[in-house]
Order: structure tokens, then sequence, then C-alpha cells
């Protein structure tokens, strides 16, 4: 099994990233770790999840530099797949861009949440060519934000379908059924295009329904679906892969979505 959204920081500030996480979802979500290196991969290991893709989102432009360094020391590119961070307003992102891609990332999480960005916002699209160009992966947080459900998203369904027309190559990975709380614009926009979903929801992918996620998977197609769980900012692993394992869906559809769309996206056969 291969989980291609968690989320991770350096020990020295994970404390401190789980307390203001805490204090922004409240309620609305659940936090099912510690946002460490050891603690991912003690989820690895309990729920055995071979290989990961793990974020470390940027904020501010000075701190992208250091948070891909980070990145880079922990990934082996065989169990942890990391995805850089990029702001457009730092010094020559670009370059940045073309740093990591040549010590072996291949994506970059762009976080509507956390970021000042927007999907559309054209100060991206030098990136996004940069990106095409290398064959890189562009994973989009998708829909609205969990702990402010009334606000309108910063990054919606249909402003990843037009990223999608405009650059034509770009792998793109669309997290949360393409659209948090946001499924019939996902539906609407997304569902049949060339364009990876994942199955990410909050607080859990069971609050969703099987029904739900059945019809979603079988409308968009199984070979365009990531299993992910968001670990840790989620409710317990555990019951949500089991519930999942546990869909009326073919078992072949199940293997692809488990595992075989992720080692395809990732280039590993
Ligand atoms: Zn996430």
């Amino acid at each position: 099994m291969i989980d291609t959204h968690t989320h991770i920081f350096p020990d020295k500030i994970a404390s401190k990233v789980t307390e203001s996480f805490r204090a922004w979802i409240g309620e609305a979500a659940a936090l099912s770790g510690d946002f460490t290196l050891g603690d991912l991969r003690s989820y690895m290991k309990r729920c055995d999840v071979e290989a990961v893709i793990t974020f470390c989102v940027a904020e501010r432009p000075e701190v992208v530099i250091p948070a891909n360094n980070f990145l880079l020391e922990i990934m082996d590119n065989r169990t942890i797949f990391s995805f850089g961070t990029i702001l457009p307003t730092m010094k020559d992102p670009v370059g940045e861009v073309r740093r990591i891609h040549e010590k072996g990332i291949k994506g970059i999480k762009f976080h509507s949440l956390f970021q000042p960005i927007r999907a559309r916002d054209e100060n991206l699209f030098l990136i996004y060519e940069a990106m095409d160009k290398a064959g890189m992966i562009a994973y989009f947080h998708v829909g609205k934000d969990p702990a402010n459900p009334s606000l309108p998203p910063g990054t919606g369904p249909q402003d990843i379908a037009s990223v999608r027309e405009r650059f034509p190559g770009l792998k793109i990975v669309a997290a949360h059924f393409a659209g948090l709380f946001m499924l019939e614009e996902a539906r609407k926009w997304i569902v049949g295009k060339d364009i990876y979903v994942d199955t990410c929801w909050a607080p859990s992918i069971q609050s969703l329904g099987s029904e739900e996620v059945v019809k979603f998977i079988r409308q968009h197609g199984a070979e365009k679906v990531l299993f992910a769980t968001d670990y840790p900012s989620t409710s317990d692993p555990i019951p949500q892969i089991k519930w999942f394992k546990e869909l009326p869906l073919k078992e072949k559809e199940k293997q692809m979505i488990l595992r075989e769309n992720a080692r395809q996206l990732l280039g590993l056969g």
C-alpha cells in the first residue's frame, strides 16, 4: 500500500505545528500523529504502508529553501517520497524548482490553505512550465478550509480545470477528491479529465459514505484515483484503511488505487 498524501515537519518545530494545528482546526478535523519522521515511520509500520508521499509546506518565502533541504534529507525515493514546496514571491522560484528536481524530488505541493497562493494565480505559471518540462507532479490542495467551510476556497475544482487546460502536459493531482466539501463542483469540473484525485477527506473518508465514494471513483476512473489519508491531519488511519478495503469495488480497482496508480505516477513501473 502507498499513501500519497502525508505531512511532516522537522522535529524541532513539529510540536509547535501540532499545537497550532489543534488551535486552527478545533473540532472540525482530527489529528492522529505528531508530524515527526519517527511518527510517520511508525504509522507506516503499523498500517503496512510500504511508501508515502510527504509534504512540508512553506508559508513564507524565506523558509522555502530550508523546508526543501529538510525534505531532501529525509527522502529515499523508495519508502519516503518527499514533494517540495515553493512560493512565487521567493527569489528565483524556477531555479529552486530545478534545484530540487535535479536532487530527485518528483513533485511539489501547492497548499492554498497554508500558503498565500491559489492554483489559478498567474505568478505560478512559470513554475508550472518548469515543472511540466521536468516531468514533475503538481499536487494541489483543492477545496474548502475544514475549519471555515463557509468561506470560498482558495483553490477550487474550476481552478484546477483551468490549470489543466493551460498546461495540458503537466501531471496534476487534485487532493480531497478534487474538492474538499465541494464534491458537486468536482463532478462538474474534474470528473473524467486527465487529473489524478486522492481519497483524503475530513475528518475521515468514512464521513463521505461508501455509495458516494464508489460512485465518484467509477465516474472518474479508478486508474486516476490515489489512496491517501492526509496523515497525521486526519482521524485514526486504521479504520479508514479497513473501510476502504471493504468497499464494494473490484479487487483490481482496489489494487490500482491502493498501490499501482501511485507507482505509475512516481515512475516506478
Ligand atoms: Zn493535507
